[in-house]
């Protein structure tokens, strides 16, 4: 089957370039827990914090938010948290798999990561969410402030506790991988097109019109426009609650610090990603939509955070960045066809966890497209559920 990338900038040059790079295949909690929810007062109130919400974005964004507080019941929660861990099992063995073939095993880093805590209570805190990884047999160890050191030396002794998850798994960096991918791809016959598309039809084949004049037909088509694809999907009568959740970061030469392995601050929702091209500082989530200029004061907050946490680091020459994560209130992505049209699917909103799934999604839709059943149940990825 002949495939036809089309994107208006290039491949893996936008959100999929800048991300913290981690395969967090043990990630499956979904976001709206109840851990969170109590959270959000004291991270609302921080302008810089971990999550941020312009007044003015509010009404745009109250809908959305309503059905994220819907996804925290006991009832939804239960049902993304295990649609999330038969995705993340199916994702772990896709990229394995993917990364054999396409020559990029050498680009995996299998030093786990770990999460620090600030207090006693924090960490009691976090004891539910991983009882809830239990469940799926996921392996972690909490650790004593005396084996912190051990884990990461030059760590702030403001940390008391952590735990270390062995299986969790990072990239040397995610624009190099997704460049190499593409030229296995491209390898086996995948071409590119740059340009703005929209479709004008889906009637006996996709039209897909560029802006600009050029017209491209095909017999199917997949919406995989992250986090513009619910602009896409209007066209084929689904109406899809997509919101971007915007995360900042900043990229430090690699002598900056010697950071072991992925460093996780949950009580400030940012994380440290030892790259081959650097040393990522960045993370949190801006509710503010897909046309607001970037406020890298949030990206300059977070790494004035990680110089109290490693006294260490050199600040100094670092590059700053800003991504859109295509997210569903339900932290689920949407993996199927679209309502008035059976020849197109979708294939978006995997929110913080993108590059993680990706091998997983790229699986499903290979199997949805050649009508062969997919490895695990589709139904809670519908386009339609909302
Ligand atoms: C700060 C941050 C940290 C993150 N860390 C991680 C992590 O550690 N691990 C992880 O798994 N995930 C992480 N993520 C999430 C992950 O990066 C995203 O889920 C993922 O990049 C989404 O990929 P995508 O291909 O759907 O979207 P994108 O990478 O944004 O690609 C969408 C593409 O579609 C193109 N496009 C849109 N509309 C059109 C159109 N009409 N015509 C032509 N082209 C169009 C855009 O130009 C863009 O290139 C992070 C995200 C952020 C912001």
């Amino acid at each position: 089957m002949a495939v036809t990338v089309i994107d208006r900038t290039g491949v893996c040059e936008e959100t999929s370039s800048g991300n913290a790079a981690a395969l967090a295949f043990t990630d499956v909690l979904p976001l709206a827990h109840k851990g969170m929810l109590r959270q959000l007062p004291k991270w609302l109130a921080d302008p810089l914090g971990p999550l941020s919400i312009p007044p003015a974005y509010l009404p745009k964004l109250l809908p959305w938010l309503i059905r994220f507080w819907r996804a925290g019941s006991p009832k939804a929660y239960e049902a993304s948290l295990a649609a999330q861990a038969a995705l993340m099992k199916l994702a772990e063995a896709e990229w394995m798999g993917l990364m054999q073939r396409s020559g990029t095993k050498t680009m995996l880093r299998e030093d786990g990561s770990l999460e620090l805590y600030e207090s006693e209570a924090e960490f009691s805190a976090s004891l539910p969410g991983w009882a809830a990884r239990d469940r799926f047999g996921i392996a972690y160890r909490h650790v004593e402030v005396d084996e912190l050191a051990a884990l990461q030396p030059g760590l702030s002794p403001r940390f008391v506790k952590g735990t270390f998850v062995p299986g969790w798994k990072t990239v040397a960096d995610p624009k190099l991988l997704g460049k190499a991918i593409w030229r296995h791809a491209e390898a086996h016959g995948a071409a590119f097109v740059q340009g703005v598309g929209f479709v004008t039809s889906a009637k006996d084949g996709v039209t897909v019109q560029l802006r600009g004049g050029r017209t491209l037909m095909a017999r199917r088509l997949l919406v995989a426009a992250g986090a513009w694809s619910h602009l896409l999907a209007r066209s084929f009568g689904d109406r899809i609650p997509l919101e971007t959740e915007r995360g900042y970061n900043t990229t430090l030469p690699v002598t900056s610090f010697d950071v072991k392995r992925q460093l996780i601050f949950p009580g400030h929702g940012f994380v440290i990603t030892p790259l081959e091209t650097g040393l990522r500082i960045g993370g949190a989530v801006e509710l503010a939509g897909l046309r607001r200029p970037p406020n890298y004061a949030r990206s300059r907050a977070m790494l004035e955070k990680a110089r109290a946490f490693l006294p260490g680091l050199d600040p100094g020459g670092g590059r700053q960045w800003m991504g859109f994560r295509p997210s569903l209130p339900d932290s689920l992505p949407v993996i199927g066809r679209a309502l008035a049209a059976d020849n197109v699917f979708y294939a978006f909103g995997h929110g913080h966890l993108g590059l993680t799934q990706s091998a997983a999604t790229g699986r499903l839709i290979r199997d949805l497209v050649l009508d062969q059943s997919p490895p695990i149940d589709l139904s809670p990825f519908s386009p339609q559920r909302f």
